[in-house]
């Protein structure tokens, strides 16, 4: 079958888009370019969502790796998890302050441990020790991030995910994030829990959420979403059904979702929600509003 691939830049209100509309769709893109072009090559939906979750994470317009958000100590603190459809086997690292591409820790955390979730100091020794090497939290700061911190603490919040099935019809699907700006030190968002920001089954589909962590962590918003379609509705309806119980409690947030047979949804209650794709027509596009 033809591979698709779906990847999100986060979602959010208007005013804290600063006109990145055209960086944000031109990352996104290149990040779904960069996922097929593996899923193109043969190669697996894990491989491509690592490949493309790097392709954002180390892209200073969204809000994961470099260019992370910073929390009430100013300081980068990254979430991130992966999960393979075929296999169910997941991966996630939280609160690293050491590791550019968290996505690939994550994974090291799937392939080499018998864990799903490391998080912390433990989960920064075990990445650089899994090869990963270790950067100091100032190198991930851009000066974005730093100036919103300190003239405005703004209560700003983004993540990257993406989702796809290759040609053999897995699926995976990956998050990665700063969590949201201001944070309290050590606070956990949606993105590294597995069944909440991020869940794949090769029986259903794969499904990567944006939003505020602490709305999607109660509904379970992935895991949530899937459970929809497997009740019979559309991916598009499934995804909408989803989301609109995180804004019956008062959350904004968004998701993408493909199912095994590569059709694409998307939802999000925001204002924003940068996205890019490649379907299994093969027909690329990218969008940032709503
Ligand atoms: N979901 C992320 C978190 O709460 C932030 C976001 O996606 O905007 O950590």
């Amino acid at each position: 079958m033809n591979p698709a691939i779906l990847v999100h830049g986060g979602c959010g209100p208007r005013s804290e888009a600063d006109g990145d509309d055209q960086q944000s769709r031109a990352g996104a893109l290149a990040a779904a370019k960069a996922g097929h072009a593996v899923l193109r090559g043969g190669g697996s939906a894990i491989d491509a969502v690592e490949r493309a979750c790097r392709v954002l994470e180390d892209d200073p317009a969204f809000n994961a790796g470099y260019g992370a958000v910073l929390n009430e100590d100013g300081v980068a603190e990254l979430d991130a998890s992966i999960m393979d459809g075929a296999s169910l086997k997941a991966g996630a690292v939280a609160v690293v302050t050491t590791v550019k591409n968290p996505i690939t820790a994550a994974r090291r955390v799937m392939e080499r441990t018998r864990h799903v979730l490391l998080v912390g100091a433990g989960a920064e020794a075990f990445a650089h020790e899994a090869g990963l090497p270790r950067i100091e939290n100032q190198a991930l700061v851009t000066e974005k991030a730093r100036a919103r911190f300190a003239a405005e603490r703004l209560a700003t919040h983004g993540t990257v995910g993406v989702v796809a099935v290759d040609v053999q019809g897995h699926v995976a699907a990956g998050t990665s994030t700063g969590g949201t700006s201001s944070k309290k030190r050590g606070r956990v968002g949606d993105s590294p829990l597995i069944g909440c920001g991020t869940y794949a089954d090769d029986r259903l589909g794969a499904v990567s959420c944006t939003g505020v962590g602490e709305y999607i962590i109660r509904v379970t918003l992935a895991r949530r979403v899937l459970e929809l379609l497997d009740r019979g509705l559309s991916p598009q309806a499934a995804a909408e059904a989803g989301l609109a119980e995180v804004v019956r409690l008062g959350g904004e947030a968004g998701v993408i979702l493909v199912t095994p047979q590569g059709e694409l949804a998307w939802a999000t209650s925001a204002e924003r929600m940068s996205r890019a794709w490649v379907t299994r027509d093969n027909e690329t596009g990218s969008a940032f509003w709503k």
